[in-house]
C-alpha cells in the first residue's frame, strides 16, 4: 500500500521567518513545532520538508549552509523526540544569480518537482497527502497538485490571511493558528484513516 505525507514549508512554517536564514544559528522553532512534527510520526503519514532557498542563487547563502541548516533543525527536533522524514529544498531562481542555479527548474515551489521527488522515493499517494504552509503560493503548490492544504498564521500567514485573501487564486481547506493546530485538523478529520 502506497504511504501518505504532510508535507511542510519550512521557514514561516517549521521555523521563524526572518528573511533569509544566512546563519544556523539564526534557525529556530516556531512553538510547538516539535510536539507538532512528533504528531505526524506519531500517525501513519510521513513528514516531509519542501522549501525554496532561492537565497542560494542569490548569493545571500552557500547550499553548503541550506545543508548545515537541515542538520541544525533535526537537532533543534530530536529534543521533542521529533523527526523529519525527509528534507527537499530548491537552490534556484529563473532570473538572477550564476548559471548553475539561474535555471528555470522543475523544484520551485509553486512547481510540483520537490512532491514528485518524494513520491517517487517513498511511494507516496499524493492525492490523499497533505501539504501546509505559510504562504500562498504553498497553498497553490499542493493544491496545483491535488493534495488538501492548510495555512498557518505563524510567518507570512496572518499578512495572507488579513491582506491578501481576496486576491488567493485557490483557497486552503483549513486555516490554522500555527502547524501544531493544522496537524490536530488533519489527524481529526482525514477521512483516509
Ligand atoms: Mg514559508
Ligand atoms: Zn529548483
Amino acid at each position: 500500500m502506497k504511504k501518505r505525507a504532510i508535507f511542510l514549508d519550512r521557514d514561516g512554517t517549521v521555523t521563524k521567518e526572518i528573511g533569509y536564514i544566512n546563519h544556523v544559528d539564526n534557525l529556530e522553532l516556531i512553538p510547538d513545532t516539535g510536539r507538532a512534527i512528533k504528531l505526524i510520526n506519531d500517525s501513519k503519514f510521513l513528514a516531509i520538508l519542501t522549501t525554496n532557498q532561492a537565497g542560494v542563487a542569490r548569493g545571500y547563502f552557500t547550499e553548503k549552509l541550506v545543508i548545515q541548516a537541515m542538520k541544525v533543525l533535526d537537532h533543534l527536533l530530536i529534543r521533542y523526540g521529533a523527526k523529519l522524514d525527509a528534507k527537499y529544498y530548491c537552490p534556484h531562481h529563473p532570473e538572477v544569480g550564476p548559471p548553475e542555479y539561474r535555471v528555470n527548474c522543475n523544484c520551485r515551489k509553486p512547481k510540483p518537482g520537490m512532491i514528485l521527488d518524494a513520491a517517487e522515493k517513498f511511494d507516496i499517494d499524493i492525492s490523499t497527502s497533505y501539504m501546509i504552509g505559510d504562504r500562498s503560493n504553498d497553498i497553490e503548490f499542493g493544491h496545483n497538485l491535488g493534495m488538501k492544504t492548510v495555512l498557518v498564521l505563524t510567518g507570512y500567514g496572518k499578512g495572507e490571511y488579513e491582506y491578501q485573501r481576496d486576491s488567493w487564486i485557490v483557497k486552503p481547506d483549513f486555516i490554522a493558528r500555527d502547524l501544531y493546530e493544522a496537524i490536530e485538523w488533519i489527524l481529526q478529520n482525514d477521512k483516509n484513516n
